[in-house]
């Protein structure tokens, strides 16, 4: 991500985001990446379809939206030239993503009642139908495995084989689309290599990655590479403000941030969404640290606790940002503090608290945090924990400057 400052609390035309469900996996849903949709339409138009394909790129640009898309039109029975019809019986069955020969497997956290990507298909169609950009930290949780390594075990390359070799049920293709290849068991990983060497017949593998670097490069050089580039600025600015209804000025500011990863993009859409509360919940959790008052730190607490973890996380990384416009403003130099409205006037008054003797300290408990809620421990010991140790922090008397 690009370093630069959003302004908080922009307006947005419309308060709910329009709702995405079954109007996913078309072409004309992913942004930007005209040439490579026009190369994936012309290999079907013109039937040289390869039967193992690399879609990769950057995350947040749209990798498995891609795939897919290009799955739907390779299937649809009434394609137009740019697009699926969305409307033909295998159209139907791809607006619920139940289409019998499109297969997934993709990383997940193995255990013995889940053994393979199946047991999480109806959380993978979720996902997907509400938006198909995700990234895998949101699978992740998702699918509660945070403090779980993510993979695709030995068993999944037998479950592979296995839906392959059924005959199609209505299309002449069989899809195979395998999210995250890398992530698969080595030894799974061997056997589909073999499988990409004498690939059963009317298969198409669509191999969808952002590390095409940590594949094997056997495997690799079995593909056709679809490479795909970040997000032009200007392609996911216009996206911005057609999906999210954002003002142009700030869908421009998101857009440059985010970098071209549309993934990005909505996080940051959504810290913005929440700045007011995180602005109002940091102002009580400093207040009633400054003069430890338990009934009150106990309040913020419980309403922590009550938010889930990835808003968490969010309300800490928020926390960190005023700590270190508090320092700016103290030490470096007041014009670069790049806050506004309510925010600003809040640490021009806060910063004094926030200096030379704490504030390394203070930085390090909420990034301390972080860490404990990423590893899934119990929220109100997190918080009230560092509630504790910010008020020893935040009542360290400012040193004289000589
Ligand atoms: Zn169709």
């Amino acid at each position: 991500m690009r370093f630069c400052y959003l302004p908080h609390h922009f307006i947005t035309s419309s308060p709910n985001p329009p709702n995405h469900y079954l109007r996913t996996m078309f072409f004309k849903e992913i942004i930007g990446q005209s040439e490579i949709k026009k190369r994936l339409t012309s290999s079907v138009a013109s039937s040289r379809i390869s039967h193992a394909q690399l879609v990769f790129g950057p995350e947040g640009c749209g990798t498995l939206p891609m795939a897919l898309a290009y799955s739907r039109y390779v299937h649809c029975t009434n394609r137009g030239e740019e697009d699926s019809c969305g409307e033909c019986p295998s159209c139907a069955k791809y607006n619920k993503l139940v289409h019998p020969d499109l297969h997934f497997a993709f990383p997940f956290k193995n255990a013995k009642e889940t053994p393979v990507s199946d047991s999480y298909i109806s959380e993978w169609r979720e996902a997907i139908l509400e938006n198909p950009y995700f990234t895998l930290d949101e699978w992740s949780t998702r699918i509660e495995a945070e403090n779980k390594q993510l993979l695709i075990p030995e068993k999944e390359s037998g479950e592979i084989l296995r839906k392959l070799n059924l005959t199609t049920f209505e299309a002449e293709f069989k899809i195979m689309i395998i999210w995250m290849p890398e992530r698969l068991h080595h030894v799974a990983s061997n056997k589909l290599l073999k499988i990409l060497e004498e690939p059963p017949e009317k298969t198409l593998f669509l191999l969808v990655t952002e590390k095409e670097d940590e594949l094997l490069r056997t495997i690799v050089s079995r593909t056709q590479l679809i490479r795909m580039h970040k997000i032009h600025d200007a392609e996911l600015r216009e996206a911005l403000v057609q999906r999210h209804g954002i003002e142009k000025a700030d869908a421009e500011k998101i857009a440059f941030q985010a970098d071209g990863n549309y993934a990005a993009a909505r996080l940051l859409i959504d810290r913005n969404e929440h700045a007011a509360f995180n602005l109002a919940t940091f102002q009580k959790l400093m207040r009633s640290s400054l003069k430890f008052n338990p009934a009150k730190v106990l309040s913020v607490v419980d309403e922590l606790a009550a938010i889930g973890r990835e808003r968490q996380k969010q309300f800490l990384s928020y926390s960190l940002d005023l700590i270190r416009e508090c320092l700016l403003m103290n030490y470096v130099d007041q014009s670069l503090v790049r806050l506004a409205g309510e925010e600003l006037e809040f640490v021009k008054k806060f910063a004094a608290f926030i200096h030379a003797a704490n504030g390394e300290k203070i930085i390090e408990e909420f990034n301390l945090a972080i860490r404990h809620v990423e590893r899934n421990g119990s929220a109100k010991i997190i918080f009230l924990d560092m509630a504790f140790k910010i008020n020893e922090l935040i009542n360290i008397p400012k040193p004289v400057m000589s």
